[in-house]
């Protein structure tokens, strides 16, 4: 029985492909001279640093500077319909957070649209060594068993942590992957539009 639905931050809640872009291409703007920025969406992360000529051992610290850098910015927009969804939701689950955003950004721009009453918890890890070990942290934390969570994520590196962590998982196709790309890492649900998360959830009362 399901009594948790968590969120992914970026991709998924907030629409940040845009501010992140920006911010990659003022941070790194020597790796992404031509870069077609959608292929993102579609490419594999190994592939896309062949392409962008990264080599691998610089990820982390690239990663990290872009996330300390996303501070700054205090404009974050969430996707339509999100606080119409997440009100629904609230009525008959608990939610929560997690990212590997900062948890003082998150929560920044949840008071901002003032939406932090909805949520139990918003949890911060880094997910450098996997997603899924951020998920076990999570469960054992807030004493959650991995049954009764489904994980909405934007990536399919969401969908493997989650299976890793067996955790059941809802895949939406408005963030920064493709339902193609999504679609291979073979979610439990796939949706493209925010609303279609409430049938999943009542399709889960079965
Ligand atoms: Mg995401």
């Amino acid at each position: 029985m399901i009594k948790y639905i968590v969120f992914d931050f970026d991709g998924t809640i907030a629409d940040t492909f845009d501010i992140i872009k920006a911010l990659v291409i003022k941070e790194y703007g020597e790796y992404a001279v031509n870069f077609d920025f959608e292929s993102i969406k579609n490419e594999d992360t190994k592939g896309l640093l062949r392409k962008l000529n990264i080599p691998l051992w610089k990820l982390p610290q690239m990663a990290l500077n872009v996330t300390s850098k996303l501070e700054d910015n205090k404009d974050v927009k969430l996707f339509p319909e999100i606080i119409d969804l997440l009100n629904s939701l609230k009525k008959n689950y608990k939610l929560g957070i997690l990212s590997s955003n900062s948890r003082e950004n998150i929560i920044d721009t949840l008071i901002k649209h003032n939406i932090d009453n909805l949520f139990e918890f918003v949890y911060s890890g880094s997910s450098i060594f996997g997603k899924h070990l951020v998920l076990k942290k999570m469960c054992s934390k807030y004493k959650i068993d991995p049954r009764e969570v489904i994980y909405v994520g934007d990536e399919d590196r969401d969908i493997v942590a989650t299976k890793k962590a067996k955790i059941k998982n809802i895949a939406v196709t408005w963030g920064f992957n493709s339902k193609e790309k999504l679609s291979r890492e073979k979610p439990d649900y796939i949706v493209d539009s925010r609303m279609q998360i409430l049938e999943v959830v009542e399709d889960l009362h079965q």
